[in-house]
């Protein structure tokens, strides 16, 4: 009998996986191959959150654990896939100058914001108040190092279909699904989470980003750029630039109106030409209180759920697996923060209003 069933092949079920490897507990991955928000992100590693000058919560913790658990990944598969990119931060006003100044020296975002701010710009951005730097970030090769994982499991691990809901058969202590018998199963759907009949009672309320591909010889090869918007180097002259941020729209579908903002936007920054190649989308798994989606299901003791990653999958998945393992395996208590149960009253009044 295997240990889990993931489903899901995104950051969510790829840093499950790991971990489950890690233990040494056998398990089968289901995932529909379609692109998810994990391929589609930027792939920013940044716990620092910029509009404030303020940490991410828990960032420093999620960022300590993040680090190592990508490196080994990349010592294990003889490959690299985090670029240790730093992030040019754009300035929009003079009174970014002393916030900035104070955030830099202060306990914790002294390690990643260096104090001075630079006003020599790099070939073909500009900025009218400067700009200042942020260390030791990054940026993680998203869909490469899911692709790597992916290619190295055997067809008997890995499952490329659409998961049947219908199909699982639920046991006081297993799930059997198309034959396959595991002690447990755990969601990591993304947004997909939506279509799940035990646990789309959870406020997950999801939010559409909107990005662009560029290409550009203006821009320096190993540099994010942010202001306004993120710009990102993917490949040689090929940039990400993104992305909008809607709670409205809950469809993938690329809209006249994100990418006017966008390019709106990314001409204020970058005064150099550029060529549109790409214009896409995906859904942000956001969750009401903007924290992630962890535990099990309250009725069912098989079913798990690992959601909720927001808009930081790339910082917070590797810590977060781990909390789930040790309260699957250990019965370890969750943070309060992350564990389902702080919605329960949405399970036990499924008509309470969250949107
Ligand atoms: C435009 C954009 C930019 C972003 N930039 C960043 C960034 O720079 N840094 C950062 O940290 N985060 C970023 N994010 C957020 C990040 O992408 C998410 O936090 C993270 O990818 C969520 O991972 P997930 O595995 O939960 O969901 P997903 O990546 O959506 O993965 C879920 C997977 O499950 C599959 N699935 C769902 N239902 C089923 C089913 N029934 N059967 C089989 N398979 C199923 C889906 O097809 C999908 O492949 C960005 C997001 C967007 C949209």
């Amino acid at each position: 009998m295997k240990y889990a069933i993931i489903v899901g092949c995104g950051l969510a079920g790829f840093h499950y996986a790991r971990q489950l490897q890690k233990q040494g507990k056998e398990f089968v991955l289901i995932s529909d191959g379609a692109s998810g928000a994990s391929r589609n992100a930027g792939g920013v590693l940044n716990p620092t959150i910029l509009k404030r000058y303020t940490l991410a919560w828990n960032g420093v913790n999620f960022f300590d654990h993040a680090l190592p658990t990508y490196r080994n990944f990349e010592a294990e598969f003889h490959t690299s896939v985090l670029q240790d990119f730093s992030i040019h931060h754009y300035l929009s006003q003079v009174s970014d100058h002393n916030n900035w100044s104070v955030a830099s020296h202060s306990k914790g975002l002294n390690r990643f914001l260096v104090p001075s701010i630079l006003q020599s710009d790099p070939k073909g951005i500009q900025g009218d108040f400067g700009y200042a730097k942020l260390q030791n970030v990054g940026k993680l090769e998203v869909q490469k190092m899911l692709d790597i994982f992916r290619n190295h499991l055997t067809s008997k691990d890995f499952l490329k279909e659409s998961f049947d809901y219908q199909a699982l058969e639920l046991y006081p202590e297993k799930v059997v699904y198309k034959g396959v018998e595991a002690k447990s199963i755990v969601f990591c759907e993304g947004f997909g989470l939506k279509q799940n009949p035990w646990f789309s009672y959870l406020p997950l309320t999801g939010s559409k980003g909107e990005f662009l591909h560029i290409r550009t010889d203006g821009l320096a090869p190993n540099k994010i750029v942010k202001g306004g918007v993120f710009i990102v180097p993917i490949a040689k002259n090929l940039y990400w630039v993104g992305a909008t941020f809607s709670r409205e729209d809950k469809t993938t579908q690329p809209t006249e109106k994100g990418k006017e903002w966008l390019l709106t936007k990314l001409k204020k920054l970058l005064h150099h030409p550029f060529k549109v190649v790409e214009h896409r989308a995906a859904i942000r798994p956001t969750v009401q209180d903007r924290r992630p989606l962890l535990g099990v299901h309250p009725q069912y003791k098989q079913l798990y759920v690992f959601n909720g990653l927001g808009t930081r999958g790339v910082l917070m998945g590797p810590l977060l697996a781990d909390w789930l393992f040790q309260f699957m395996e250990y019965q370890k208590d969750l943070p309060s923060e992350v564990a389902i149960d702080r919605f329960e009253t949405y399970f036990s009044n499924p008509k309470t209003p969250y949107v």
